[in-house]
């Protein structure tokens, strides 16, 4: 991508309205526009970010044997209705008439539809586990919405819904996503701490909320410091492992976690001081099991192996990519901006061209851009006639993990100078070592 052909608008002040960073700099950087209150555009650098987040969490999705679908924003009153939610669900829910007057809703989340979707097909247990998902937007009209999309009224989630014959086969779909998203969360750069989890208004009794630990999180959380030091389930996990499955929760959930709401002081307390943590942190995925919450009153039940008819046994999982862009800030700039992780920067490389109209300087960035494009990297080309110093702070605070720098002078010499923005550290290479290193 050429910057002088790109959607890039760079705000020169610091937005007055966002009080964290993380708000602060995805407004700067133009990646994110406010429509109306808690309602954003996406704009191109954005965009990028929250597709490459997307990528990973279905990849992981996919990988534990879940099955994407989409279904829509809006939804009949009818369904809810049916699994008694409409009326409790409350002011969170926007609630909308069609011209025939029917009461309609813009969901808030997908249990009562995806259950709907399962007992119109689904009649045998040899079609199970099964386990849709989809990556759609939401709407919740939150009290308070704030800090950017980190808690916006309309946003992303992937949610996925289990369904299984027995608890025990439930709780083994449970495990999948739990692994999935230990999995996700660290290809995302972030370690996020698995803890035990009030239901809230999704109901049920098994649940675990992933936070990652954060000054400016909103929830209050209470962990064993020895996290940081578990292993992530490997690329090889074999999904289909029952035992093998179990034994990574157990050791995920054998030291204390606990949000507020579950938070148990008397457990806490038996924890050596100096192994304690108690911090802030945010919600950035919550997995449920509920049994039969909703199977029960909408009637999905499948035949068994005993050939009798078996209500079947529920699970829902969802993950928040509008909140997780932000929550990588968070955990990931300096005074200068955003240093994003490899795996979700919106570009790979920025070659900065820092004498555009220069016939040297322009040679050799076409050739190393045209190099690195060719190779499949996400490159972004400074080529506009700013100054130097613009390009650098541009190039530094949208986060871009690698600089290639080529001015008049390491030109001349069939050189240029490679930056990484996580370190700093500079290093002088011929073009061919650059592209080489780069590709
Ligand atoms: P919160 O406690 O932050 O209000 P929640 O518990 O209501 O979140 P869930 O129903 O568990 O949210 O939804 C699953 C995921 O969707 C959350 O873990 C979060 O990542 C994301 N999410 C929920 N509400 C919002 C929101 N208002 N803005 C952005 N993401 C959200
Ligand atoms: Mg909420
Ligand atoms: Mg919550
Ligand atoms: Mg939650």
């Amino acid at each position: 991508m050429r910057l002088s052909r790109y959607f890039m608008p760079i705000l020169k002040e610091n937005p007055k309205e966002a009080e964290i960073v993380s708000h602060r700099l995805m407004l700067r950087t133009g990646m994110i526009r406010q429509q109306s209150q808690g309602i954003y555009s996406w704009l191109p650098l954005g965009k990028r970010v929250l597709d490459k987040v997307n990528k990973i969490i279905r990849e992981e999705q996919n990988r534990s044997g879940a099955i994407e679908l989409l279904m829509p924003t809006l939804q009949s009153a009818d369904l809810w209705q049916e699994s008694g939610r409409y009326d409790d669900y409350g002011k969170e829910m926007l609630r909308i008439k069609d011209r025939q007057d029917r009461p309609m809703l813009y969901g808030p989340t997908n249990e009562e539809m995806i259950t709907d979707i399962f007992r119109s097909y689904v009649k045998s247990y040899k079609d199970l586990p099964l386990n849709l998902y989809h990556i759609q937007l939401k709407f919740r009209d939150e009290i308070r919405p704030r800090f950017g999309t980190m808690r916006s009224r309309e946003f992303l989630m992937k949610d996925a819904y289990s369904f299984d014959l027995t608890r025990e086969d439930a709780i083994h779909s449970y495990n999948k996503m739990f692994v999935a998203y230990l999995r996700t969360f660290d290809r995302l750069g972030l370690r996020a701490i698995p803890m035990r989890a009030d239901t809230g208004p999704i109901g049920g009794n098994h649940s675990h909320e992933f936070i990652i630990l954060a000054d400016t999180g909103e929830s209050e959380v209470f962990c064993h410091k020895s996290f940081v030091d578990f292993d992530i389930p490997s690329v090889d996990t074999d999904f289909d492992d029952v035992a093998g499955l179990q034994s990574i929760f157990d050791k995920w959930t054998s030291v204390y976690a606990a949000t507020s709401e579950m938070h148990d002081e008397a457990a806490f307390g038996t924890i050596a001081e100096g192994d304690r943590l108690s911090a802030r942190g945010i919600e950035v995925g919550h997995i449920f099991y509920f049994g039969t919450k909703y199977s029960e009153p909408m009637g999905a039940k499948v035949q068994g192996p005993d050939g009798k008819e078996h209500v079947v046994h529920m699970g829902s999982y969802g993950i928040g990519p509008t909140r997780l862009v932000p929550a990588i800030i968070e955990a990931s700039h300096d005074e200068n901006g955003i240093i994003w992780p490899a795996s979700v920067a919106p570009f790979d490389a920025v070659v900065i061209n820092m004498k555009a109209g220069d016939a040297a300087c322009d040679a050799a960035c076409e050739k190393i851009y045209a190099a690195l494009t060719k190779a499949g990297k996400d490159t972004l080309y400074d080529d506009t006639d700013d100054r130097a110093g613009t390009k650098f702070a541009t190039a530094d605070l949208i986060g871009v993990p690698a600089q290639v720098i080529a001015g008049p002078r390491s030109v001349a010499n069939g050189e240029i100078e490679l930056k990484d923005r996580k370190t700093g550290a500079r290093e002088t290479m011929t073009i061919e070592a650059a592209i080489n290193k780069l590709v």
